[in-house]
């Protein structure tokens, strides 16, 4: 694609947009005079669509009107309500429909996982994570060593960008396996980093991490709904993701889990028990010992919660009209068009740290500012660009296939080349 660099060429390409019209089903925040915000923190907190607010009004109606019955009898069943979600959630992450289920939340799905998961003993008990883990990661897996009561400094790894670079290269992940292996229990890693942006390949940590027997684990909270992870075909053994960034399903909102196939019918797993993944043929006689659902329902707990699940629903029924391939498609065009602006200013002060082959990225371009500091990320709100600043001295920013334009793109860079 041959790219100019103008308002009107970027007009030109939403006019070509065979997705420009899905903008208008989201609510575009806006300044107190009524000017759109160019909103770039799709990664952080998603869009409502418009439609969210029906979905939830039809619970609010069914709960008003039918009580306790409205398991039963709601326009759409709460008792089922999880499973209406399962097959879009499925499509978007590359998976089987008995692979995932929406529950919980992030973190408390990455607990659960590594109940099942992390089984340490004192040879092979230690964790890998990259070095730029997200923070709530971190203290999930330092806190998991600590109470099977191994100590953080022996019992975790990182993996590491090289000296002077910014990303991560398997060949290093694949050396500290062949290293240490045989004391690694678990690899935790984020599928699409949250900082750089960095799409990895989950095909070849499945391998590397499975070539000394260490359980694979993913955290999508980036990638879902943004990149096409594959999840079966990858056969990394277990993800987590949130739903309330690119899936746009509110603050807050419920988290996906995904078990591989492998393990769906490993009745024995050690695993924490509640009534949501006994059984559902007997769940309601009450009296019954636990018998553990297949698949990742078998992952459950408690039965969830409606208006959040109507929340989502809302957003997946859009992602299933859409599809992550046209989306792909353009998020790929759309970033790419980001890129070319960026690569204008004519500036040794800014680059790009998020890698150049739209293979290994999402739609988020991390932008590193040398000796910027928050009065850029303050300039960028006053001119209503909405990004999201990490320190010491880098911008994140991510034009969101479905609601962010061209023209958002063009004027975004417009501004920052104005405030640098
Ligand atoms: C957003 C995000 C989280 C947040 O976790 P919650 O449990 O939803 O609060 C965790 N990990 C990663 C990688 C994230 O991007």
């Amino acid at each position: 694609m041959q790219y100019q660099n103008s308002l009107a060429f970027a007009k030109q390409l939403d006019k070509e947009d065979p997705l420009s019209h899905l903008r208008n089903r989201f609510h575009i925040p806006k300044d107190k005079n009524g000017n759109n915000w160019l909103y770039f923190t799709g990664n952080s907190l998603g869009l409502q669509p418009k439609q969210t607010k029906e979905y939830i009004n039809q619970e609010l109606k069914d709960w008003a009107s039918l009580g306790v019955e409205g398991h039963f009898e709601a326009k759409n069943p709460w008792l089922h309500y999880h499973e209406y979600l399962t097959t879009a959630m499925a499509n978007i992450v590359g998976a089987k429909p008995i692979e995932v289920v929406v529950m919980n939340t992030l973190t408390t799905n990455l607990h659960l996982l590594m109940v099942s998961f992390y089984r340490p003993t004192k040879k092979k008990y230690k964790i890998v994570i990259e070095s730029d883990a997200f923070p709530s990661d971190r203290y999930a897996v330092e806190s998991q060593l600590k109470f099977h009561g191994f100590d953080v400094k022996e019992g975790l790894i990182e993996w590491k960008p090289r000296e002077g670079e910014e990303l991560l290269n398997s060949d290093d992940l694949e050396n500290i396996i062949l290293q240490q292996g045989n004391e690694i229990a678990l690899l935790l890693i984020g599928g699409v980093n949250y900082y750089t942006g960095q799409f990895l390949d989950l095909k070849r940590i499945a391998e590397i991490g499975h070539s000394k027997d260490c359980v694979v684990g993913i955290d999508l909270a980036h990638g879902a709904g943004n990149i096409q992870p594959k999840l079966h075909d990858s056969g990394i053994d277990f993800a987590a993701w949130c739903t309330y960034k690119y899936l746009n399903s509110g603050p807050g909102s419920l988290a996906g889990l995904f078990v591989h196939e492998k393990h769906a019918y490993k009745k024995d797993l050690p695993r924490f028990a509640g009534w949501w993944n006994h059984n559902k043929e007997t769940r309601f006689n009450m009296r019954m010992p636990f018998d553990v659902m297949s698949g990742a329902e078998g992952w459950q707990l408690s039965n969830p919660p409606i208006l959040s699940m109507a929340a989502i629903k809302a957003s997946l029924d859009m992602f299933e009209e859409v599809g992550m391939t046209a989306l792909r498609e353009k998020s790929e065009k759309l970033t790419g068009y980001f890129e070319f602006l960026i690569n204008t200013i004519n500036s040794d002060t800014i680059k790009i740290i998020t890698p150049r082959n739209p293979k290994e990225r999402g739609c988020q371009l991390s932008i590193q500012v040398k000796n910027a500091n928050k009065n850029l990320h303050k300039k960028l709100i006053e001119n209503k660009v909405i990004t999201d600043w990490r320190e010491p001295d880098v911008i994140r920013c991510a034009p969101v296939p479905m609601y962010n334009s061209f023209e958002d793109v063009y004027k975004m860079v417009s501004i920052l080349k104005k405030n640098l």
